[in-house]
């Protein structure tokens, strides 16, 4: 048990992708750690697809059979009106490669966090930040009913997309309900999916400013979702209609096993990630990609940088906002672009209607997309496509 007199160099809050990946990094470079989980399972319930890209993932973790559910070579892209594009798998995007098990995924995260030395308490909910001098110094927290107080030089946030660790030290983390993408999703059994293929479904009916997905999951399983801006959200069906919808007629003999609800940041990245003694990390600092709602490998890169940059900062005997910058800046410079071309190109698709989602669709009825790079790819509808798509030129130029 954590007693009051305890300090450590950080304290995580979240167990998630970003959370482990930042206390496994700073523990093994010699920090002590703790991280807490307010939920009593690491991993459970699940709030997410579960596909991630291979490349990305195994600059983390060593992929294991044990949680890997399903590998697919691509995806396929489906019009309004049916139409569909294949895409491979290295321009599908960070959503697209392996099917995990997430709740088998984090807790094996969490577990080498574990191993590198991190100390690990579950069911424990962080309530506050200490605040002394304008710097964080550590958390209030509770379990099973008992408030305590830990101590620590730095404090890492990583409580996901409901996060307050941000709130308590004074960062605006507000998300407007534009930049929230708000899903619903079936774990579904004894469907016909095709193994191979990661699908996406695209349209105003099937699933207004947003996408629904098929991700399978082996043995005629797959992940059936869909996602949707959060202003639109209150406007009509709910997600879990849509997606009712769509499963009465695509899938009207499967079983529903499991169902996933829950929100994604879609706004792009926060401006400010740090404050004096604080880092947050992952769908806390809205690092998750705002065209796909894809977060995970971008969370674990902000763990890993911030767990690197935290040890240093510590041993410097330097953990102002100045000397935490560093992680803010290095993650900018490795996905600001990224995420903020994605935003554009969803600010510019989401107006779109059916029938010129059909029509740009159509302009690539038989050409090989399957082999191009995401910028040959887009080039080729921008090309195809010039009124409709002109303005997005200049983010691939
Ligand atoms: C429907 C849906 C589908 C998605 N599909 C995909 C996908 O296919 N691929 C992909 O890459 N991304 C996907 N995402 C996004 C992805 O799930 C997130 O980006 C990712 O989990 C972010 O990781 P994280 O560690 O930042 O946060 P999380 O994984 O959310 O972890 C945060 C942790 O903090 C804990 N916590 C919160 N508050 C406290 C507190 N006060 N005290 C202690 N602990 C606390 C939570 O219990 C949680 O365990 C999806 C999201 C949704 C909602």
């Amino acid at each position: 048990m954590i007693t009051k007199t305890d300090k450590y160099d950080v304290i995580v809050v979240g167990a998630g992708p970003a959370g482990s990946i930042a206390a496994k990094t700073a523990a093994a470079r010699g920090c002590n750690v703790l991280m807490v989980e307010k939920r009593q399972e690491i991993g459970d319930p699940v709030r997410c697809a579960e596909g991630v890209a291979k490349p990305q993932l195994k600059e983390h973790i060593q992929p294991d059979e044990r949680w890997i559910a399903a590998e697919v070579k691509g995806s396929r892209i489906y019009a309004p009106d049916g139409t569909c594009v294949e895409l491979s798998e290295d321009v599908s995007g960070a959503e697209v490669g392996y099917t995990i098990e997430r709740k088998l995924f984090d807790r094996a995260l969490a577990r080498e966090a574990a191993l590198a030395g991190a100390e690990i308490h579950v069911k424990t909910r962080a309530t506050g930040v200490i605040l002394e001098g304008g710097y964080v110094k550590g958390i209030t927290a509770t379990h099973l009913g008992e408030k305590f107080e830990v101590r620590a030089n730095i404090v890492i946030g990583a409580d996901g997309v409901e996060s307050k660790v941000g709130r308590w030290a004074g960062i605006d983390t507000t998300l407007q309900p534009a930049d929230l993408e708000t899903g619903a999703q079936f774990l579904m059994a004894d469907i016909d999916v095709n193994p191979d293929y990661c699908e996406f479904h695209l349209g105003n009916t099937i699933a207004p400013s947003g996408y629904l997905w098929v991700f399978p999951k082996g043995n005629r399983s797959a992940n059936v979702g869909l996602a949707i801006s959060g202003e639109v959200c209150g406007q009509g069906k709910r997600p879990i209609d849509m997606l009712r919808d769509f499963i009465e007629e695509r899938y009207p003999n499967g079983k529903i096993i499991e169902i996933v609800v829950g929100g994604v940041p879609a706004s792009g990245p926060l401006e400010e990630m740090v404050t004096d003694g604080l880092m947050l990390v992952g769908d806390a600092a809205h690092q998750s990609d705002p065209l796909t709602g894809g977060g995970i490998v971008n969370a674990m890169d902000a763990g890993k940088l911030a767990g690197e940059v935290a040890t240093q900062a510590i041993s410097e005997g330097n953990v102002s906002k100045a000397r935490l910058k560093e992680y803010e800046t290095t993650w900018k410079s490795r996905h600001g672009k990224r995420l903020k071309r994605s935003l554009s190109v969803k600010n510019h698709f989401v107006p779109m209607t059916d029938s010129e989602l059909n029509k740009i669709v159509h302009s690539v009825d038989g050409v090989d997309l399957s082999k191009m790079s995401l910028f040959e790819m887009l080039g080729t509808l921008i090309r195809k496509n010039p009124k409709m798509l002109f303005s997005l030129r200049k983010l691939f130029i």
